[in-house]
């Protein structure tokens, strides 16, 4: 079977490999899934991969299938396996378990272990291929009505996460929910980024008119702040935004060595004086992923096509493997860019 794939330590090696395809039997006690791949999105940690920052290859192999945000068909099952049947839509979770405690208990998002093991990213092959095969346990089940905007499930996942990390923390005081959104882009507006922020009520703001302190003193202070652009030096000015008794969530995973110089002692105190977190999050587990389709039919059902608008730049066909990664490093108004591997049904 056809797959997209790179070598890992060396820049722009994306290209098209050539693999056996899976089996259900390759997965152990009769609890294999194995999957046709309908769509695949890509991302900055794809772009990252591509370019030698990030990224290893599995054992074995000089090259590291791409692809961790999967969608696709149940083509077939092993014996023991009853959550899924052939012709359900999944999309598989992306981390595998390593060894630590909380790997053992379903939660290798948190693991403690150095070297984590995740599909299409790190050590393990991904999904950006004909086929595919995992475990059961790692597999969810998409319903039908969803399955146009499935291949966002994954991406919706790591938000899902660092939203339910803030409430955890947030615990201790008693907040309802029912939150006012502010989102910060760079491009100004009009564009489709604010044109979607808007339709469902929220603000939209461009730092090249206001800058995020700026934005705070007008919009703020924020209680929750969900930092994901890529750019490290938001997070300080992210910290300096925060209000009162405020959650900071940090999800940009930054490859660079990039260094800038803060009001270290002003922030500090108002950390300490304002009781504010600051907290990373990485990665999903299943958990977040059922969370992530309840959210993602509840917004179907209120914003109905809103989330289908998110699919900018579709790309047709494994082969077109350069057209996907153009789009992805020169992303002129793209905000999901992504491969229709196969047709959907
Ligand atoms: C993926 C996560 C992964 C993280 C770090 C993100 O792009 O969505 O699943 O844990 O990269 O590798
Ligand atoms: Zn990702």
């Amino acid at each position: 079977m056809k797959a997209i794939a790179v070598k890992p330590g060396l820049p722009n090696t994306v290209h098209l490999a050539e693999l056996p395809a899976p089996k259900v039997s390759d997965i152990a006690n009769g609890r294999g899934v194995l999957v046709r791949v309908l769509r695949v999105g890509v991302d900055g940690t794809d772009k990252e991969i591509n370019a030698a920052d990030y990224g290893q290859a599995p054992e074995g192999y000089d090259f590291l299938v791409i692809g961790h945000e999967g969608f696709g068909q149940v083509e077939a099952v092993g014996p023991s396996v009853t959550e899924v049947k052939p012709g359900d839509y999944v999309v598989a979770t992306v981390r595998r378990p390593g060894s630590s405690i909380y790997d053992l208990i379903g939660t290798n998002d948190m693991t403690t272990d150095d070297t984590y093991f995740e599909r299409g990213i790190n050590l393990r092959h991904g999904y950006m291929s004909q086929y595919y095969v995992d475990d059961a346990e790692f597999i969810v089940k998409i319903p039908q009505g969803l399955k146009e905007v499935g291949v966002l499930l994954e991406p919706t996942t790591v938000v899902e996460k660092g939203i339910a990390q803030a409430y955890e923390i947030q615990r201790r005081l008693l907040r309802l929910k029912g939150l006012q959104v502010v989102t910060f882009g760079k491009t100004p507006k009009p564009y489709l980024n604010s044109d979607l922020i808007e339709a469902i009520g929220g603000t939209y703001l461009s730092t090249d008119e206001l800058s995020i302190l700026d934005g705070a003193k007008k919009y703020g202070p924020f209680d929750i702040i969900f930092e994901a652009t890529g750019f490290s030096p938001v997070v300080f000015d992210s910290m300096q935004a925060l209000g009162k008794n405020g959650v900071l969530v940090l999800s940009s995973v930054t490859g660079g060595d990039r260094k800038i110089e803060v009001p270290a002692d002003k922030i500090n105190l108002e950390f300490v004086l304002g009781n504010k977190v600051m907290v990373g999050t990485v990665n999903a587990n299943r958990e977040y992923f059922e969370m992530g389709v309840k959210d993602l039919a509840q917004a179907e059902a209120e914003y109905p096509g809103w989330l289908s608008r998110l699919l900018t730049h579709p790309v047709k066909g494994l082969e077109n493997y350069q057209e996907l990664f153009a789009k992805l490093t020169n992303p002129n108004g793209a905000i999901k860019v992504f491969c229709e591997v196969a047709e959907l049904a």
